[in-house]
C-alpha cells in the first residue's frame, strides 16, 4: 500500500511539473506499422513492429522488449508501480506507465509524448528511443520514418578503438577512426608524445591504455569540443618515433622504437644510498683512487640539446666527442664507462645513478652551449652548487640526491684543473669554472664535473665542434688533466701515513 501511495505521490508530482495529466488514451484504430531494426556488426536484422498509439500524433511506438533486446538491455518490471526499470551499459532509465517524466541516471526527463502500457508492455515513443539511448550506449539510434529503418549501432565515435602491438625493439600504437582525422604531434617532455586529433570524438571507455605495452607506459585521452589530445607516455627507452596514416586515413599510427640498450646495470629503486664510499665529506687531502672514468655524454634521443645555427645537434656533438674521449682514456690506461653509446635519452638521475653502480671514479658531462645571439664564445667548466645549506649527512644518511656535496672539494679541483688544460689545448675563450646545482651532477659519488665545451649560437664553434679535430684536441685537455688530477690526488704508498 505504501508503494502505492509513493507512485501516486510521484505521479502527482511529475503532473505537476508538466502541467498536464498524461491520461492514456490509446488510438483504437492504431495501424500496425513494421519496423525493421538493423545493427552494425554481425547481428541479423530483426523485424518488429511499432503502433502509433495517439490520435493526435504520428508519433510511432516500440515495445520495451524490442528496444531493450536492440540495446542488449535488462528490464525489471514492477507491476505494483507500474515502474520499468532498463539497465544498460551501466546506465539506468525508469519509464511509468501512462508518464511523460522518465528518469535517467537520477536525472529526470520530460518526453513529448507518455509511455503506454499496451497489450502486456510498456511501449515507448521513438522519441524516447533515438534520444536518450545514444548517450547512454555510445552508438547512434537513427529513425529512418520513411524506409521504416531503426538503425542502431554505428558508433557516433570517429575514434573507436586503440590496438598496441610490439615487435622487436618497435611497438605500433594505432588509433581507429571511421573517418579520415588531421592530427598533430608534439612532445611536451621526453617520454610524452602527444596527438592533437581535429574534430575527434573518440571513445574515452575503450581508446586507453593503462597497463605497459610493448614501449608504451600508458595512453590516455582528453576530449574537448574542437579536438582530442590523446597521450602516450613512452618506455624511457624509446629513441624515436614518427606518427603516419594507414587504410586511407582511418588508422593513425604511432610507431615507437628503441636502439640498443647500453650495456650497463638497471638502475636501481632510489632513495638512501649506501655505497661502499665514505659517507662523510672528503677534504681532498684523502689519497683517492682514479681508475674508472664515466663519460656522460649530454641529452640524446627525442632531447637533441641546443641547436646550432647551421642545425647541428649538441646530442650529437656530445656523443661524438665522448666517444673519442673513451679511446683516449682506454689507451692512456683508464676504464671507461659511457652513460651512453647511442642517440638514446637517459634520465639525469638515471645517468649519476649509472655513474655510481658502474663503480666510477670520476665524472665527466659533456654538453654544448647556446646563447639567443651568435656573440659568446669559449668554454666553461661546472660544478655542483648545493640548493640547500644544511650539512648533507644528517641522521647519519646522505641521501642519494645530496652526495655529490660530501665531493666538492674535490670537483672543484678537478673543475679547475680541466678548464685551465682544456684552454691551454684549443686556445679557446675561457669563461672560467662556474657553479650550478645541476642535476646530473648532484647524485654522483665521487668528484664530477660538467664541461660545455662551446657554444652552436656561434657558427665559428659550431664549425670547430663539428671536426673530429678540434673534438680530439678537447680530448686532449680531459684526459690531461684528469691525469693531473689523478696524480695530485692518488698517492703512492709512501706518501700515506
Ligand atoms: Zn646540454
Amino acid at each position: 500500500m505504501k508503494r502505492i501511495l509513493l507512485f501516486l505521490l510521484l505521479v502527482a508530482t511529475s503532473s505537476i511539473a508538466d502541467g498536464r495529466f498524461a491520461q492514456p488514451v490509446i488510438n483504437s484504430e492504431a495501424q500496425l506499422r513494421s519496423v525493421v531494426i538493423s545493427h552494425t556488426g554481425n547481428r541479423p536484422d530483426n523485424n518488429v513492429f511499432g503502433l502509433e498509439l495517439m490520435t493526435d500524433s504520428q508519433e510511432l511506438f516500440l515495445k520495451s522488449h524490442d528496444v531493450a533486446s536492440m540495446l542488449l538491455a535488462s528490464r525489471f518490471w514492477e507491476p505494483e508501480l507500474r515502474r520499468l526499470t532498463v539497465k544498460v551499459n551501466g546506465h539506468k532509465v525508469v519509464f511509468l506507465a501512462d508518464n511523460r517524466f522518465i528518469n535517467v541516471d537520477g536525472k529526470g526527463v520530460m518526453l513529448r509524448a507518455p509511455v503506454y502500457l499496451h497489450e502486456g508492455d510498456l511501449w515507448l515513443p521513438m522519441e524516447a528511443v533515438t534520444s536518450i539511448f545514444p548517450a547512454l550506449t555510445g552508438q547512434s539510434v537513427q529513425w529512418d520514418r520513411a524506409r521504416g529503418r531503426l538503425e542502431y549501432g554505428t558508433a557516433l565515435y570517429n575514434v573507436r578503438s586503440l590496438t598496441v602491438e610490439s615487435g622487436n625493439r618497435v611497438t605500433f600504437a594505432k588509433l581507429h577512426c571511421s573517418k579520415k582525422i588531421m592530427w598533430r604531434t608534439d612532445t611536451p617532455t621526453s617520454s610524452t608524445v602527444r596527438l592533437k586529433l581535429y574534430g575527434a570524438l573518440v571513445d574515452t571507455s575503450i581508446v586507453k591504455l593503462e597497463k605497459e605495452s610493448g614501449l608504451l607506459s600508458n595512453v590516455s585521452v582528453v576530449q574537448l569540443e574542437e579536438y582530442a589530445l590523446v597521450t602516450f607516455k613512452l618506455n624511457r627507452t624509446v629513441n624515436s618515433f614518427r606518427t603516419f596514416s594507414e587504410k586511407e586515413g582511418n588508422a593513425i599510427v604511432l610507431q615507437l622504437e628503441e636502439t640498443r640498450k647500453i650495456d650497463l646495470p638497471a638502475p636501481r629503486a632510489r632513495g638512501y644510498v649506501n655505497m661502499a664510499k665514505p659517507m662523510a665529506a672528503i677534504d681532498g687531502t684523502e689519497s683517492i683512487s682514479i681508475k674508472t672514468i664515466v663519460i656522460d655524454a649530454g641529452h640524446g634521443g627525442l632531447d637533441a640539446g641546443k641547436i646550432g645555427t647551421r642545425g647541428t645537434q649538441e646530442k650529437t656533438i656530445n656523443l661524438n666527442l665522448a666517444e673519442i674521449l673513451s679511446r683516449k682514456f682506454r689507451s692512456a690506461g683508464f676504464d671507461v664507462v659511457l652513460t651512453r653509446d647511442s642517440d638514446i635519452l637517459i634520465d639525469l638521475d638515471v645517468r649519476s645513478e649509472r655513474a655510481n653502480l658502474s663503480g666510477g671514479d670520476l665524472m665527466i658531462s659533456l654538453h654544448c652551449n647556446g646563447w639567443f645571439n651568435s656573440k659568446p664564445n669559449g668554454i666553461e667548466t661546472w660544478f655542483f652548487q648545493p640548493e640547500l645549506t644544511t650539512p648533507p649527512g644528517a641522521g647519519g644518511f646522505v641521501r642519494w640526491e645530496r652526495v655529490q656535496e660530501l665531493h666538492l672539494v674535490n670537483s672543484s679541483d678537478l673543475a679547475e684543473i680541466i678548464q685551465k688544460s682544456l684552454i691551454d689545448e684549443t686556445d679557446a675563450t675561457s669563461r672560467g669554472v662556474k657553479r650550478e646545482s645541476f642535476k646530473v651532477l648532484r647524485g654522483a659519488n665521487m668528484p664530477a664535473v660538467l664541461v660545455e665545451t662551446g657554444f652552436l649560437s656561434n657558427s665559428k664553434e659550431e664549425k670547430k665542434l663539428s671536426s673530429k679535430r678540434y673534438l680530439s684536441r678537447l680530448a686532449d685537455g680531459i684526459v690531461e688533466a684528469v691525469i693531473i688530477f689523478r696524480d695530485k690526488h692518488q698517492k703512492t704508498e709512501e706518501a700515506t701515513p
